[in-house]
């Protein structure tokens, strides 16, 4: 391990020579543990960064697969995991260990939801944001306030993004600062406002930094305040959170957890910039994907690898993972999704 620090010749030298992190700031890296929520393209920034960094384990967790318009930002993937229909967490841990094989990525095909989010950060001392909703991201920092893990929100629509730090018990949370999500259909997605590669980069690369700052002992470091630019009207607005920890907020003051209690949230999610609504069943048994391919095989065309079947049946396009979540392309209709599943798959 000695030989790994070493600071002429390691894989890690110029970072151990910026002095804040230092070798000893090294060490720790490669002893945490960090859990990138989110795959996409503020996901695939995040962990190409840590796995570079050397991030010691790096558990990726998303629930979606492949498509030719994530290409324009998306930066780990490539033309082929798309022909291959991958699962993203998939094509992601394939790349980031032919980056650094040194270190261990464990990548998750799930949606992240209120029965699996706690024991996805088990042994995590850093959770970040790469999601595209605000259902998940109350979730996520319901379960970090409650287990006191530091978490690192971001988001970007159009050339504009946004990104703060929260560590638990110290700083606002998600919800001193907003106390209720928008209301579904009321904010611009990618769909209508689109997304530019450009700012995905810069407020990826600020949640990495930030991770790295935790990571490495250094929390005194993280920004203390909320993080607004755009990148078009080049503006930068960071606003101060002096005083702004709410002290009757729900969450971090009053510990009430309703998405992590499954109160709050629904199994259905309009996907953003997909024309595709995901259905999911939690608790549900495992489907077996060679029954269900060959049942789709008698109505429409079929594509299958180890992790999905996919099938084009008219102007839908249904693919099922193995623990029964199905995203129904082609319809942003929940109603019209799910019956969709019942035809084809079945209840
Ligand atoms: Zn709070």
């Amino acid at each position: 391990m000695s030989s790994d620090l070493d600071i002429q010749n390691s894989r890690y030298a110029r970072q151990m020579r910026f002095a804040p992190l230092g070798v000893e700031g090294q060490r720790k890296l490669l002893a945490s543990q960090a859990l990138v929520v989110g795959c996409g393209a503020l996901g695939a920034v995040i962990a190409n960064t840590l796995a570079r960094a050397g991030v010691g384990k790096l558990r990726i967790v998303d629930r979606d697969f492949l498509e030719l318009n994530n290409l324009q930002r998306q930066v780990l993937y490539d033309e082929e995991d798309v022909a291959a229909g991958l699962p993203k967490a998939i094509a992601a841990k394939n790349r980031l260990a032919k980056i650094n094989s040194e270190i261990e990525i464990e990548a998750i095909v799930a949606d992240v939801d209120p029965t699996n989010i706690e024991r996805l950060l088990e042994g995590v001392s850093c959770l970040l944001d790469g999601t595209d909703n605000f259902e998940t991201r109350f979730l996520l920092n319901d379960a970090a306030v409650k287990l006191g893990i530091p978490w690192i929100y971001g988001g970007c629509l159009g050339a504009e993004g946004q990104t703060l730090t929260i560590l638990p018990g110290q700083t606002p949370c998600l919800r001193c600062l907003m106390p209720e999500p928008p209301p579904p259909g009321t904010t611009p997605t990618c769909d209508s406002a689109g997304i530019l590669a450009t700012i995905i980069g810069v407020v990826a690369s600020i949640e990495a930094n930030e991770a790295l700052k935790i990571l490495s002992g250094h929390p005194e470091a993280i920004s203390r305040t909320w993080t607004v630019l755009d990148l078009w009207d080049n503006t930068l607005r960071q606003i101060k959170l002096e005083g702004a920890r709410a002290a009757d907020c729900p969450c971090c003051g009053r510990r009430e957890f309703p998405w992590l209690a499954g109160e709050r949230g629904s199994h259905t999610a309009i996907l953003c910039g997909r024309n595709a609504v995901q259905l999911s069943f939690p608790g549900r048994e495992a489907v077996s994907l060679d029954q269900l391919a060959d049942k789709l095989a008698a109505v429409g065309q079929v594509t299958r690898n180890k992790y999905l079947v996919r099938a084009a049946i008219g102007s839908y396009n249904l693919t099922v993972f193995p623990d029964g979540r199905a995203v129904i392309g082609g319809t942003e209709d929940i109603a019209e999704a799910k019956s969709v599943y019942a035809k084809f798959v079945g209840n």
